[in-house]
């Protein structure tokens, strides 16, 4: 089924993904109705025709939301598989309540990557000190220990180092099952986000090159810098995730090279991603472009990057008080860098408030000009 504007799409969750999405979506005629367990006026909210401020197990509120949109899509992962399940059964959820399932959670995701002999980090699923000391002996050290459950920008992790006393490192996690993962040596991070439509066909915005800094994505530098073959490598990753996935929208998999020029999937995103914000100002369709042709049913659009370009996180470290903004004249003064605020109310130590996005001729002239946009802000200090 084909959905042609001016005809609704529901939105489940209300964040800065919501928001680039009902931009992208009002633009182009569509209606967007958010549901979210936010407080009312949250980032999505503020660009949607109705938002619904409710929990997602709140039955009633659910009713009148799907009552209103004629397909379903969502901003997040970690929605309670009772809703999407009920989402599913009366509209179209794009993508289904299966590959979110999959995705929300590590031991999940991971297995599927086994099942499906996808390239990542060799692992165990722990859920006792013993299961801990039996699979430190089988990976060797360093490893890393991450919660099974809802962990995201390195919440809920603890590396293993030689001199990491198991007992010690356990306690943080008692009581929660866990999954031990071979440490990387990586020599860079990469990604790649594109999407896949109703139709199966897919189109990928390439392969990127990510820094992280306290585990929060710092700087998105497309294309990467990178062997072909790794880039290629990259892709077939992305697109072996999707087709396994059965998967329709936009859809993100972080991802390892090694020094040999393996590449191992870390993450699977099952929506836009942080990653994919260039792709606003750099490519000739963007991720929310995608996800909303893909959620419709309608063929994908030319992902192509127009532009080199180098995208820098804005976390609310970087704000004076919680409601006081920075001088923004290092952004507003440079003729090829993009603001993009996401209208949340208070900032907060490594709460993503915004990103900006540097265009250059070439990747080194927007990297160039993009630290130095960062280091005027401040970024880093
Ligand atoms: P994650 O929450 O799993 O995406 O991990 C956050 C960050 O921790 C990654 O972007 C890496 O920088 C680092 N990290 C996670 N897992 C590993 C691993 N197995 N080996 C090396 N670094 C890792």
């Amino acid at each position: 089924m084909k959905f042609q504007p001016p005809t609704t799409i529901g939105m489940l969750g209300g964040g800065q993904l919501g928001r680039m999405f009902a931009l992208e979506a009002r633009r182009a005629g569509y209606r967007v109705v958010i549901f979210t367990d936010e407080p009312t006026g949250c980032p999505a909210g503020q660009f949607a025709d109705v938002e619904i401020n409710a929990r997602y197990d709140d039955e009633t509120a659910l009713k009148r939301f799907l009552e209103q949109v004629d397909v379903v899509t969502a901003e997040f992962e970690n929605i309670p598989a009772s809703c999407l399940e009920a989402v599913e059964a009366v509209k179209p959820l794009r993508p289904g309540a299966k590959a979110i399932f999959t995705t929300q959670h590590r031991e999940r995701e991971k297995l599927f990557l086994r099942e499906n002999g996808i390239a990542c980090a060799e692992f165990r699923v722990i859920d006792d000190l013993a299961g801990l000391e039996v699979a430190v002996a089988a990976l060797g050290r360093p490893c890393v220990i991450k919660t099974a459950a809802f962990g995201y920008d390195g919440k809920g992790q603890c590396k293993v180092n030689a001199d990491t006393d198991l007992a010690t490192a356990w306690k943080a996690f008692e009581g929660h099952r866990a999954v031990v993962e071979q440490w990387v040596p990586f020599v860079c991070e990469v990604s790649v986000v594109g999407a896949r439509g109703a139709d199966g066909k897919m189109a990928v915005h390439g392969c990127v090159e990510n820094q992280h800094t306290h585990h929060i994505l710092d700087v998105t530098i497309s294309p990467a810098r990178v062997e072909p073959a790794v880039a290629a490598q990259a892709v077939d990753l992305w697109e072996a995730v999707a087709e396994g996935l059965g998967y329709v929208g936009t859809m993100a998999v972080e991802m390892f090279v090694t020094a040999e020029g393996a590449v191992l999937v870390n993450e699977i995103a099952p929506r836009p991603h942080n990653s994919g914000h260039y792709t606003i100002d750099a490519c000739l369709t963007n991720q929310f472009q995608q996800q909303q042709r893909a959620v419709c049913g309608l063929p994908l659009g030319d992902p192509a990057q127009h532009t080199p370009a180098v995208m820098i996180n804005l976390l609310g470290d970087i704000w004076p008080a919680p409601t006081q903004h920075p001088d923004w004249s290092p952004v507003l003064n440079h003729p090829r860098a993009k603001l993009h605020l996401y209208g949340k109310k208070e900032a907060r130590a490594r709460r993503k408030m915004g990103h900006l996005t540097v265009l250059g001729d070439t990747v080194e002239e927007a990297l160039e000009q993009a630290l130095q946009i960062r280091a005027s802000l401040g970024i880093g200090d």
